[in-house]
C-alpha cells in the first residue's frame, strides 16, 4: 500500500478522543461524515485493537468502565470521522433481558446510521464461530455494511497454524451470500495484520482509492 495513505490514516487514528457514550439512538452524535464500528465477543481483543490502532493505551478501556459496557461509545477522529465501540456480546450467563437489549441496541444502530462505512469484527483465531459469533454472522448477512474480520490473538499460533486457520475461515465465509467480508489474521501484541487493517480503514475513510486484499 502507498506509504502516504498509511501515515495519513495513522495520523487520523492518533487524533482519537472519547466523545460520548450512548444508551440509545436518541443521543447519538450527528449522523454525518464517516464512521467505522468495532464489534466482537467479549474478551476477543476489541479494546486492545482500538488502543493499538489509535496508539492510545487506555482509549477503549474507557468503554469498559462500570456502566459503560452495554453502551455505544463514540470516539472522534476529526470533524467528520469517528470510531464506534459497540458493546461486546457473549457474556457467560448474561440475563436474557440484557441479551435482548444488546440486540435491540445494535439493530437500531445498524438500521439508522447512514455514516457507518465499515465494520471491524473481532473473533479469536483459536476459537472461531462460537455460538454468538454464528448469530452475528447470520445477522450481518442481511446488512449492507462491509466487514473486516480480524482473527485476533494470532500471536498465540505459529505462522503456519494461523495461515491454516485463516484459510479455513475464509472457506466458511464463502458460503455466506451477500456479505462483503474480508478475513485477516491480527494481533495487538505483535502487530501482525496492522498494515492490512490500516489499508482498509484508509479506504473506508476516503483516504485511499482501494484497499489491500
Ligand atoms: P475485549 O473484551 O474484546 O475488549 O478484549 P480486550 O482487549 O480487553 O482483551 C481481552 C484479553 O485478551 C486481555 O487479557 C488482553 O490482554 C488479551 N489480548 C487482547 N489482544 C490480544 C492479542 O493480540 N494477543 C494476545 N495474546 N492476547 C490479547
Amino acid at each position: 500500500m502507498n506509504q502516504t495513505y498509511t501515515s495519513d490514516v495513522g495520523r487520523l487514528l492518533h487524533n482519537a478522543h472519547f466523545m460520548m457514550s450512548c444508551a440509545d439512538s436518541k443521543s447519538y452524535p450527528a449522523d454525518e461524515g464517516q464512521e467505522v464500528a468495532f464489534v466482537g465477543r467479549s474478551n476477543a481483543g476489541k479494546s486492545s485493537a482500538i488502543n493499538i490502532i489509535t496508539q492510545k493505551k487506555k482509549l477503549a478501556f474507557s468503554s469498559k468502565t462500570p456502566g459503560r459496557t452495554q453502551l455505544i461509545n463514540f470516539f472522534e477522529l476529526d470533524s467528520s470521522r469517528r470510531l464506534v465501540d459497540l458493546p461486546g456480546y457473549g457474556f457467560a450467563n448474561a440475563p436474557i433481558a440484557t441479551q435482548r437489549a444488546w440486540g435491540e441496541n445494535l439493530e437500531d444502530y445498524f438500521s439508522l446510521r447512514k455514516s457507518l462505512v465499515g465494520l471491524v469484527w473481532l473473533m479469536d483465531i483459536r476459537h472461531p464461530f462460537q455460538k454468538y459469533d454464528r448469530v452475528m454472522l447470520d445477522w450481518l448477512a442481511d446488512k449492507k455494511v462491509p466487514v473486516q474480520l480480524l482473527l485476533s490473538k494470532a500471536d498465540k499460533l505459529t505462522r503456519n497454524r494461523a495461515n491454516q486457520a485463516v484459510f479455513s475461515i475464509r472457506q466458511h465465509l464463502r458460503e455466506v451470500d451477500h456479505l462483503d467480508i474480508q478475513a485477516q489474521s491480527f494481533s495487538s501484541f505483535d502487530r501482525q495484520g496492522l498494515p492490512t487493517l490500516f489499508s482498509k480503514l484508509a479506504f473506508w475513510f476516503g483516504l485511499a482509492n482501494s484497499a489491500e486484499k
